[in-house]
């Protein structure tokens, strides 16, 4: 890891600057998806983890500042080399202990998702490894993520808690991605998932579980400023739009954003959520055609999770043509969890967003980097290579874009710069 105070990449083959298009307003939707805003033979300068200058190279080299202080900038060559705004995965959960095998094998004998919850494995079988892990445990275990997710080219990360379904265990996941996120040098943005499923000490009584995290976890989270935003699965055999809207309404009273899992497994209507503003509804496998064309006029981002969809091995995936075509801005994002989507990998994503969304190269890196910021209400900061802009970059081996997506299911980052931080990929060596 190298923290220069001024960094200057040169010669980069394609800049994917993703720079806000003039026609756009507010997260990128229909044609404006496609457009990433490319340079060629460019140069990126960033002073002090912000980006200060983006061109052509050999007009960054004429510029007098850079002529008088080229010894004191860490100058890399990027030839053969494509750089665009670091990926912001903005769903993860990365805190939990360990890998679910035997769901994995279940599945893989004809068991379904929902069969296996409830069996008693599923999400409520990484609560006990959580619930008796220490702090220091699980914060390793979500550095561990953090570290892979850079090395992959992603700079910011939207991580939840819900694996403890306790107060103090949801308190103690959110505490761990904050100890995590001050030893990472990217951008980490906490979300509350005490509504993930409802517990077994509180079968039959969900309504009482909704009270506790309304209650108790909402109110402690807002207070010890531990996470940015809520978030409900809202699903059969989780927690019904109705109680949705009382997790939603405590977070609003207590001052934080919300977001959603919905439509995953079956429809829910997005109506009565629409109130309270939320940043995302995420899946949306089964959205209904009325709220599309609702959506379509929102800035909420519908965030689709096609790693889930290939884990489960699932015929059916989110309708991303549809949304598109429909005017939604739409987001991807890794889902990174132990029971349906064990991947930290933005660009196998984007791959399945090609293959099996059926979005183009562009509009899976679109969808990827500031609509992900746009998902996180980060765009001001996140998800595109402008002038003012916190120096987050990803650089991958590859001369055109389209090979982010191509070369499925192996690293072609070369490194990444998080914050003005460089990390290099495990594989790439030296840097520049
Ligand atoms: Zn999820």
């Amino acid at each position: 890891m190298r923290n220069p105070s001024a960094l200057l990449l040169i010669n980069i083959a394609q800049l994917l600057t993703l720079r806000h298009p003039p026609q756009a307003q507010g997260p990128r939707r229909g044609p404006a998806l496609k457009e990433l805003g490319i340079i060629e033979d460019a140069a990126v300068l960033c002073l002090g983890g912000k980006i200060v200058s983006i061109g052509k190279t050999k007009d960054a080299l004429r510029d007098p500042w850079l002529k008088k202080n080229r010894k004191k900038v860490l100058e890399i060559n990027c030839e053969g080399q494509v750089v665009l705004p670091g990926f912001v995965d903005s769903h993860t959960h990365p805190v939990f202990v360990s890998p679910r095998l035997v769901d994995f094998e279940k599945r893989i004998s004809g068991a379904s998702y929902e069969e296996i919850a409830e069996a008693g494995g599923g999400i409520r079988s990484s609560l006990a490894g959580v619930r008796r892990a220490g702090k220091s445990l699980l914060a390793e275990k979500v550095l561990d993520a953090l570290h892979e997710m850079a090395e992959l080219g992603t700079t910011t990360v939207e991580a939840k808690s819900g694996y403890g379904l306790s107060v103090e265990s949801e308190l103690k996941s959110l505490e761990a991605i904050r100890t995590a996120a001050a030893r990472w040098p990217g951008t980490v943005v906490s979300t509350l998932l005490g509504a993930h499923v409802v517990p077994a000490e509180f079968r039959g009584r969900s309504q009482k579980y909704v009270e506790l995290v309304c209650n108790e976890m909402v109110p402690q989270a807002a207070k010890r400023k531990l996470a940015q935003f809520v978030d409900v699965f809202t699903e059969r055999g989780a927690f019904s739009a109705q109680e949705t809207e009382q997790v939603f309404a405590a977070a609003e009273k207590h001052g934080l954003g919300v977001r959603a899992h919905v439509c995953q497994l079956s429809q829910t209507a997005l109506q009565t959520l629409l109130r309270f503003d939320p940043a995302s509804f995420d899946h949306m496998d089964h959205v209904s055609d009325d709220d599309i064309t609702e959506l379509s006029r929102r800035d909420a981002v519908a965030t689709l999770v096609p790693g889930a969809n290939y884990f489960l091995g699932l015929d059916c995936y989110p309708p991303a043509r549809k949304l598109i075509d429909a005017g939604v801005p739409v987001a991807l994002a890794t889902d990174y969890n132990p029971g349906s989507s064990p991947t930290a990998s933005m660009p196998f994503v984007m791959s399945l967003a090609c293959t099996h969304l059926k979005m183009s190269p562009a509009e899976a890196i679109t969808a990827s980097t500031i609509n992900g910021a746009w998902a996180l209400r980060l765009a001001d900061r996140k998800g595109s290579i402008e002038p003012g802009k916190d120096a987050d970059l990803a650089v991958f081996e590859a001369a055109d874009y389209r090979e982010i997506p191509y070369w499925f299911a192996s690293n072609r980052c070369a490194f990444a710069v998080l914050n003005g931080t460089l990390v290099a990929s495990g594989g790439s060596g030296e840097l520049g």
